[in-house]
């Protein structure tokens, strides 16, 4: 487990199953401690009671079973309440307080934004809370989410939703992708310098058996091909490269249909 200092509450970060991360938001200010996607319930017992901490609140960023397994079995152990989609609510096992996409709530003194992400799932939402980003499937170390249920349009705009954030914001995403991610990303970006510095950083990273999660959404906007369509110069050497006229738009669903072949 690792665990990093926001100004009003600390995280937690706990690995599960084979590249899942589970992470524990504990209030500075009263004893409010959010659960986002609990993968396996054990791993987070084992994690609060080193912590003398009680979950209070699941926060889900969507239905799939490695990011909600751990519900019910957390409902019955701390009695918590389970916070998600109201949209998605009929796929979000143990839901208690349903939420607007695009809205947000304050438990005890933190103050939650919820933004509509849908690509990776219909109902896939992310949360804000001050300088840190829990973005679940839709935008990883190096990457993006697969495209299960949404538009290659939609995974576009929910990506330039998170883009937007201050570039300082943490990126906890739910899964330890990053690696094999970034080999992508240089097939595809090969002269970008800042991008062959994160390899070398999270290559020494995972020797260490670190993880290179959380990382910045500068850092992503500068190295992440799902992102880089955002800057011109980018779109101008990939389509030289490839012998196209692509928009922004274009050239990030030309890479995320290479990345499902690569
Ligand atoms: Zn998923
Ligand atoms: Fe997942």
């Amino acid at each position: 487990m690792w665990s990093y200092q926001h100004t009003n509450f600390l995280v937690h970060q706990i690995p599960a199953l084979s590249d899942n991360y589970i992470f524990l938001i504990q209030d500075y200010h009263s004893d409010v401690v959010c659960v986002v996607d609990p993968a396996v319930a054990e791993d987070v017992k084992v994690a609060c009671e080193k912590l003398n901490i009680k979950p209070t609140h699941i926060l889900n960023t969507h239905h799939h079973w490695d990011h909600t397994d751990g519900n019910e079995e957390l409902i019955q152990m701390y009695d918590c309440e389970v916070v998600a989609n109201a949209d998605d609510a009929p796929r979000i096992r143990g839901i208690s307080m349903p939420i607007p996409a695009n809205g947000s709530l304050k438990l005890g003194s933190l103050n939650i934004q919820t933004l509509d992400v849908p690509g990776h799932t219909l109902g896939h939402i992310a949360f804000v809370i001050d300088d840190a980003l829990f973005c679940g499937d839709t935008l990883f170390g190096g990457g993006c989410g697969r495209l299960f249920e949404g538009s290659f349009e939609q995974m576009w705009s929910s990506l330039q939703k998170l883009a937007d954030l201050d570039e300082k914001i943490s990126v906890y995403c739910a899964h330890e992708y990053t690696l094999p991610n970034l080999r992508f990303a240089r097939d595809m970006d090969a002269d970008n310098d800042v991008l062959i510095k994160r390899i070398s950083d999270d290559t020494q990273t995972r020797m260490k058996k670190q993880p290179t999660i959380p990382s910045t959404m500068a850092l992503e906007l500068q190295t992440n091909p799902f992102l880089r369509p955002l800057n011109q110069a980018f779109i101008q050497t990939y389509n030289k490269q490839n012998n196209e006229n692509f928009n922004a738009f274009q050239v990030f669903q030309d890479l995320r249909k290479r990345k499902n072949t690569w």
